[in-house]
C-alpha cells in the first residue's frame, strides 16, 4: 500500500539512519510522502529534500521540539524553512542546552561507576544530541542488553542519572513555529499520561497559542485511534500521522506503520501538505 510517513528521525538526532539511507528504506516501504522530525534540529532537512528529489517522493520539512512543563511534551512542525534564521537560532540555543544535559548525566554515570568516553559519545552525535545516545554508549560497554534497559533503570525520567531538561512552555514552541509560517502538530498526545479532563483544557489553549493539528496515528496510540481521530475532528484540528522511526527498536514504530489503522492517510497526509508545504 502507497502511504505517507510524517514523523520519522534521522542521524541529524537521534535516529540511527542518515537523511539518504532512510529515503532509500522509505521509497522500499512504497512511502510516497514523507517529513523528516528530528529533535530540536533542522540540520537534516537539506539532505531529505535532496534524497527525496532524486528518488522521485514528496518531502515535507519538519522538526519536533521538545517541551517540558508540567509534563514533556513534544510539538511537530510541518514546513519549516530550514534557512529560516530566527528557528536556527533558536535550536543553536537548544542544541548547548542538550550538550549541557548529556554531559551531566554522563558525570551521573562515571559517578555512579561506569566507564563512559563522553568525548567520543558527544562526537559520534552527528547532530542533536539526546539521551538514546547514552543508552546506545552503555549498550555498547555491556552495562545494558537493549537501550530500554538502559532508560527504564538509569535514564528515564526520575531514575538515578536523569537530569530534567530546561523548562520550556509547549505554548511558546507552538507561538514560535506559528510565526515562522509552520503548522504546529501536538506529538504523540497519548504519551502525555494524563487523563482527558487534564488533557481538553490544554488543548483548548495550545490551540489559542497556533496549535493545527493532532498527531493520531502514532504507534503510541495504539488501541485508541479512534478516540483520538475523533477528538481532533472535533477540535477541527488536522489529523496527522506517523512512525516516529528510529532504528529497528520495537519501541519505536517501523517505516510505514500506523497507516493500516490510518484510513483516509493519504487525504489527511494531503491536507496538511497543502497547508505547510510552501
Ligand atoms: P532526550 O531528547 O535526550 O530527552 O531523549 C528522548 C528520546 O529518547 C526520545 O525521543 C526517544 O527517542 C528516546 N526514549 C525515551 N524513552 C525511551 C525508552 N524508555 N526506551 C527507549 N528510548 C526512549
Ligand atoms: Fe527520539
Ligand atoms: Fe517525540
Ligand atoms: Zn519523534
Amino acid at each position: 500500500m502507497r502511504r505517507p510517513d510524517l514523523h520519522l528521525h534521522t542521524t541529524a538526532s537521534d535516529g540511527i539512519f542518515s537523511p539518504a539511507q532512510l529515503v532509500q528504506r522509505l521509497q522500499r516501504a512504497d512511502v510516497t510522502l514523507f517529513s523528516i522530525t528530528d529533535h530540536d534540529t533542522m540540520s537534516g532537512l537539506e539532505a531529505a529534500e535532496e534524497a527525496a528529489l532524486l528518488r522521485g517522493l514528496a518531502f515535507l520539512p519538519g522538526v519536533e521540539i521538545s517541551t517540558e512543563g508540567e509534563a514533556e511534551v513534544h510539538i511537530l512542525g510541518y514546513g519549516v524553512a530550514r534557512d529560516d534564521a530566527v528557528l536556527l537560532s533558536f535550536f543553536e540555543q537548544m542544541a548547548k542546552d542538550r550538550i549541557g544535559r548529556i554531559l551531566a548525566m554522563g558525570d551521573k554515570l562515571k559517578r555512579m561507576g561506569f566507564s563512559l568516553d563522553l568525548e567520543r559519545i558527544m562526537a559520534s552525535a552527528g547532530g542533536s544530541i539526546g539521551r538514546p545516545h547514552l543508552a546506545r554508549a552503555l549498550v555498547a560497554g555491556g552495562y545494558v542488553k537493549t537501550v530500554s534497559e538502559a532508560f527504564d533503570r538509569y535514564l528515564g525520567d526520575g531514575k538515578p542519572a536523569y537530569v530534567p531538561r530546561e523548562k520550556m512552555a509547549a505554548s511558546y514552541a507552538i507561538s514560535l513555529l506559528k510565526s515562522r509560517g509552520a503548522v504546529p502538530v501536538l506529538a504523540h498526545p497519548g504519551l502525555i499520561q494524563w487523563p482527558m479532563e487534564r488533557i481538553l483544557p490544554l488543548l483548548k489553549a495550545w490551540q489559542e497559542a497556533g496549535l493545527m493539528g493532532l498527531e493520531v496515528y502514532h504507534p503510541s496510540n495504539r488501541g485508541d485511534y479512534a478516540k483520538w481521530d475523533r477528538l481532533a475532528r472535533q477540535q477541527g484540528l488536522l489529523v496527522t500521522g506517523g512512525s516516529d522511526f528510529h532504528d529497528e527498536d520495537p519501541r519505536h514504530g517501523q517505516l510505514g506503520e500506523t497507516v493500516q489503522a490510518w484510513e483516509s492517510a493519504c487525504e489527511d497526509a494531503w491536507a496538511l501538505y497543502r497547508i505547510a508545504h510552501r
